[in-house]
């Protein structure tokens, strides 16, 4: 009966039951660990202080916090060292940090390469730093399942190219990316990588010394952590390269009227009050899934992968978008709009997104106008599934 050990580490699970709902939309956010109640209550109750600022206990206390919070996201990712990780406001704010301080790169005519399939966080900061330096932004095709079509790449990927932006993993079709093929390209030509890695992060470790990007993005909420937190891995040598992009407090190491002389990374890019609860937060998330049994995390959701595909496979009507490889799946149910269908799950009590998943030039190329998603986390069970594929039914008889 496909039950996760883990679902009672989750309080929130237990609540949503209580509500009739079923939880099925971890791919926007996910539900949170009580160790992570328990991080922001020890913090929040026990006083709150400024980091890297004043010589007080408290201030000496919350910055050890803060900065052990770094040491684990490091040690999460392998990066070689925990100055390689820069906190941020979530991966778009990552993003956008990126294309600021990248933009010194890009000349006119240059390009920044990016693929079909990116959510709106991963396209519209290259788009717009395309417009601002007069470059040209190229988009690579996908294959027939959905993965970047990498003898496309290797055509578009060129020695005007500066920057490769790609996700390891797609919000819609759930399909890892060819990073290991795909990263090599830009490297040959001297092009800088960023991984979009919101959703990758969530779906077992991932090395980034292996991976060999320059750049890796993720979001706290995501990954069971607190919101409004986001981290930047930036290889030693590949942070140097770029240029400070918010000015204030902390970031500055001498300031004049006139001149300022900035920190390198991580803190000259940690510029005003950090989120500090949601840092540490973090740090007591990633405590939590490092106890977990990662094999059994794995095995649990691939089980709940093949019952969601098996599950939508036998019923009329309904396309799947691509070929997912985890537990996500995006699809369409023929001659019904996916509006109408998200109405009559949303009154079931089924929580699944609907609409185009801030992917709408993804959503575009794939000729569908929205697509319901479901996403599933590590505290979802088989009776979930039951749930929704009870729900469905009698939706889709209603609106045939
Ligand atoms: N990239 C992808 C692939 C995402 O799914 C999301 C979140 N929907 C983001 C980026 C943006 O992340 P955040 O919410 O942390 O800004």
């Amino acid at each position: 009966m496909l039950s996760s050990p883990w679902r009672a580490d989750f309080p929130a699970l237990a609540v949503l039951e209580t509500q009739g709902q079923t939880y099925l939309d971890s791919a926007a956010t996910s539900q949170k660990p009580q160790a992570l109640i328990d991080a922001f209550t020890g913090y929040y109750t026990c006083g709150t202080a400024n980091v890297h600022r004043a010589q007080h206990q408290p201030a000496e206390r919350a910055t050890r916090a803060f900065e052990d919070a770094r040491i684990k996201v490091a040690r999460w990712l392998n990066a070689a060292c925990p100055t390689e990780i820069v906190f941020t406001r979530g991966a778009t704010e990552a993003l956008n940090l990126l294309a600021y301080g990248l933009e010194h790169r890009v000349t006119p005519g240059d390009e920044i390469v990016v693929s079909a399939l990116e959510h709106h966080a991963n396209l519209l900061p290259w788009q717009q730093l395309a417009k601002r330096r007069d470059a040209r932004l190229v988009v690579l095709p996908l294959d027939a399942n959905g993965l970047i079509d990498l003898q496309a790449a290797q055509e578009l990927i060129g020695p005007r190219t500066r920057l490769l932006a790609v996700s390891q993993l797609s919000n819609v079709l759930g399909a890892w990316q060819p990073l290991a093929e795909l990263l090599p390209l830009a490297r040959a030509q001297g092009a800088l990588s960023v991984v979009d890695g919101a959703q990758g992060v969530v779906h077992g470790r991932h090395d980034m010394q292996a991976l060999d990007c320059d750049f890796y993005v993720l979001s706290s909420h995501k990954l069971y952590g607190p919101e409004g937190v986001g981290a930047l891995y930036g290889r030693g040598e590949s942070l140097l390269q770029l240029k400070h992009w918010q000015f204030g407090g902390e970031m500055v190491r001498v300031a004049d009227y006139q001149s300022a002389d900035f920190h390198a990374a991580p803190l000259g890019f940690e510029a005003g009050t950090p989120p500090i609860g949601g840092v540490i937060g973090l740090g007591a998330t990633l405590d939590y899934l490092s106890r977990l049994d990662a094999a059994a995390v794995t095995g649990h959701e691939q089980a709940l992968h093949m019952k969601l595909l098996a599950g939508l496979a036998v019923r009329d009507g309904v396309r799947l978008l691509g070929a997912p490889q985890i537990a996500l799946a995006s699809f369409t149910v023929e001659g019904i709009h996916h509006g109408d269908l998200a109405h009559l799950l949303t009154e079931q009590g089924i929580a699944v997104r609907s609409g185009t998943h801030c992917a709408q030039p993804l959503l575009k190329t794939l000729g569908v106008e929205g697509a319901t998603r479901v996403s599933l986390g590590l505290y979802n069970d088989g009776l979930d599934l039951e749930r929704f594929f009870s729900a469905l039914d009698q939706a889709l008889e209603m609106l045939r």
